[in-house]
């Protein structure tokens, strides 16, 4: 029998390969890159082709193959609802355990898909904020769980996007890539893999760091406008764009950090651009994406972009 080459993995030299080299993976990564039909130079890279539908899985592979290597039977991760069904499809895989939780308004479908998995639900009352207190209650409580999510071991395997991207350009560098910025770990996690990439001298140049966030959860972006790195968290914000809907950016600072050393930008979308992008993507480009990447189809309709542009879709839109 054949199987798939374990996804994510073949960039082992890049990651950090457990000591026993047992992996937990399902082929995540390795996702398409194509060309927009309507606007020359603009490529979307298809992170919703991952197993369980987001880009989380680039990052659940590396913090489930560690649970594993360090002996856990049980984790627990907080979530806007991708990071949840991803950890739970890892965790199911290895026979671990998991607890995820969510703010309660997450969309029906991520809670069932999260439960399919096998996963305990535990909805909390508030944000996503609300829902990471619980997590570090629960692991300050019984240390034998381990905390996932959010967290430098899933930077590492979400640096993956950034390889592939050169990969499929053929070892070019494009000029921007446009990335929705939630907790902000994929953000900085590009600027990571691209750092590493120079100082390997597989590339000699960075693409300016575009990030998006949703107007009625923008700290960042405010932050950005005001030239300061200090940026003010924003109590219960809501946006249709739940998986983007993280008031108080875990790596908020770092994140800042990639887009002024790469000479980019932070913008942010209205709720009303984002359900046109929504649309538009799917009508023009036939991608049916979550809103997250209605943000930055939005950014990428609102503006006049020069060179090779490459757009993150982090999630399907059956999600939602
Ligand atoms: C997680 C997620 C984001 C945001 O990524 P961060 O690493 O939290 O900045 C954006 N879009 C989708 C679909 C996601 O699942």
């Amino acid at each position: 029998m054949k199987t798939s080459p374990a996804g994510i993995w073949r960039w082992e030299t890049f990651l950090p390969v457990p000591p026993t080299g047992k992996i937990v993976s399902m082929n995540e990564g390795n996702t398409s890159l194509i060309e927009s039909v309507k606007r020359k130079n603009i490529f979307y890279k298809l992170e919703f082709e991952n197993p369980t539908g987001s880009f989380k899985d680039r990052g659940s592979t590396v913090e489930i193959s560690h649970a594993l290597f360090n002996g856990y039977k049980k984790v627990v991760c907080a979530s806007t609802g991708n990071m949840g069904a991803s950890i739970s499809a890892y965790a199911a895989r290895a026979g671990i355990h998991a607890t995820i939780c969510i703010p309660h308004h997450v969309p029906l479908n991520k809670m069932r898909q999260i439960e399919a998995y096998g996963a305990k639900l535990v909805k909390v009352k508030g944000d996503y904020q609300d829902a990471l207190k619980k997590t570090w209650e629960m692991n300050a409580h019984n240390p034998k769980i381990m905390l996932t999510g959010d967290y430098p071991l899933r930077m590492e395997g979400q640096k993956t996007i950034a390889f592939e991207i050169v990969e499929q350009l053929n070892g070019k560098v494009p000029d921007q890539i446009i990335v929705p910025i939630g907790n902000g770990t994929l953000i900085t996690a590009l600027h990571a893999a691209f750092v590493e990439m120079i100082q390997t001298k597989m590339v000699k140049k960075v693409p300016k760091l575009i990030g998006v966030q949703a107007q009625n959860c923008s700290p960042l972006e405010k932050a950005w406008k005001n030239n300061t790195m200090r940026f003010v968290p924003i109590q219960n914000p809501q946006t249709i764009a739940g998986a983007i809907e993280c008031g108080n950016p875990v790596y908020g600072l770092e994140a800042l950090m990639a887009v002024k050393q790469t000479n980019g930008k932070i913008l942010s979308v209205s709720e009303a651009e984002m359900k046109r992008a929504k649309l538009s993507l799917a009508r023009k480009e036939g991608l049916y994406s979550e809103y997250s990447g209605a943000a930055v189809q939005a950014v990428v309709e609102n503006h006049l972009w020069k060179g090779t542009t490459i757009v993150l879709l982090c999630g399907h839109g059956l999600k939602e």
